[in-house]
């Protein structure tokens, strides 16, 4: 643990010029006038990107000679990435690492057993003997590719500081799904989105979307129609107010999910809101259908209820949009209509039901999803 704090309290020196830079960005954002909505700890919530702490998981089996190539993307917000690796390495944050130790982080003993066994070569001995032997069965090509060229490998303690510096950014992201949480319960979905997409305007890397002018069009109508949505709460046993902060939930969990690494339990959130959370419609259909998609499900598991129900409610709020949307290109030439792209394989019930719908036929087009867990979705049903 010391030397976590250690790294920590040594890696922050730079941070406090990135964060008064970042916040002048937010401040000159689209979404400058709502900026007293926001808590100010969170206006100027950049120290949750730490720069360093990505640096130090990109350079993980890079190439060392390739290290430069991560110069351009991180040298703006922690400066010269070479004289930063060098202390990574005089700390123990990572090492240089052979051709072997890069095989040895990548391989089970199962995985390098199988290979020699393709190879006809005798598969006893401990991992460490078993990874020598493979090393010689490298062709002369493999070998003159990997040779010279030594890797970077982040060691144990070094992963020990990525999984502190983990545990701050969820706190921090907790924080403002509880802002927006707290603002869509309000009904006010446009300053909910604007804290999330300020929250993602601060982020060091383009992920895309230019979040400094805030969602596109789609995602915040889904987000209205999630609140609005009555799909499925009718079946259940919330009452009005709990449905109100599990839609918001839900809203939230969406938009922070939208693009984000960072995986978050939906199904343990609504837990934490009602632990007797139950969808009666999602039971019923899960005791009275055959397997297919869902034959890893338990109808009497309620986690996996909730996941399907998050599931079915987000895609219910983004279909509605998406046929809207369709139903406004009407008059494009090269639209015959709208069609269901069927989820294949997996969506059993979907299975050969018509797909096409022309715009004459418009009405008759199934709400989607056509029963909980479907994985269907409209597009445009072009001319030829
Ligand atoms: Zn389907």
């Amino acid at each position: 643990m010391n030397i976590i704090k250690f790294v920590l309290g040594k890696l922050n020196y730079s941070k406090e010029e990135n964060l008064i830079n970042q916040s002048e960005n937010i401040h000159t954002s689209t979404y400058s006038e709502d900026a007293s909505l926001l808590e100010p700890s969170l206006v100027a919530n950049n120290s949750i990107w730490d720069y360093k702490i990505m640096l130090l998981r990109s350079l993980h089996k890079l190439k060392c000679n390739e290290a430069k190539i991560l110069d351009e993307r991180f040298k703006q917000y922690t400066g010269d990435v070479s004289p930063i690796i060098e202390e990574f390495i005089s700390i123990g944050l990572i090492k240089k690492a052979c051709i072997i130790d890069v095989l040895d982080a990548n391989m089970t003993v199962q995985i390098i057993k199988e290979r020699l066994r393709n190879l006809n070569v005798s598969t006893s001995g401990k991992k460490k003997e078993l990874l020598e032997k493979l090393m010689n069965t490298l062709t002369e090509d493999e070998k003159a590719n990997w040779s010279g060229e030594a890797f970077y490998i982040v060691t144990k303690p070094g992963w020990e500081v990525c999984e502190e510096s983990n545990r701050k950014f969820k706190a921090e992201i907790k924080k403002i799904e509880d802002l927006a949480i707290e603002q869509f319960c309000k009904d006010n979905p446009a300053t909910g989105c604007k804290i999330i997409s300020n929250f993602f305007a601060s982020a060091p890397f383009n992920t895309g979307i230019n979040y400094a002018e805030g969602f596109p069009g789609r995602y915040r109508l889904t987000v209205k129609h999630l609140m609005n949505s009555n799909y499925l709460i009718d079946s259940t046993n919330l009452i009005a107010r709990e449905a109100k902060i599990i839609r918001a939930t839900i809203a939230a969990h969406y938009l922070l999910s939208f693009r984000q690494l960072e995986s978050r339990d939906i199904a343990t959130k609504i837990f934490l809101i009602k632990d007797d959370f139950r969808c009666l419609e999602i039971e019923d259909f899960l005791n009275n259908n055959p397997t297919g998609i869902f034959e890893y499900c338990n109808p009497s598991d309620q986690k996996e209820i909730i996941e399907i129900f998050y599931h079915s409610l987000t895609s219910k709020a983004l279909h509605d949009v998406d046929l809207k949307e369709y139903n406004s290109e009407k008059d494009r030439q090269y639209l015959k209509g709208v069609t269901i792209l069927g989820g294949k394989e997996n969506c059993i019930i979907c299975k050969g039901k018509e797909n096409h719908y022309s715009w004459e036929r418009l009405e008759t087009i199934p709400k989607l999803p056509r029963y909980p867990g479907c994985i269907c979705c409209y597009a445009a049903w072009l001319k030829r």
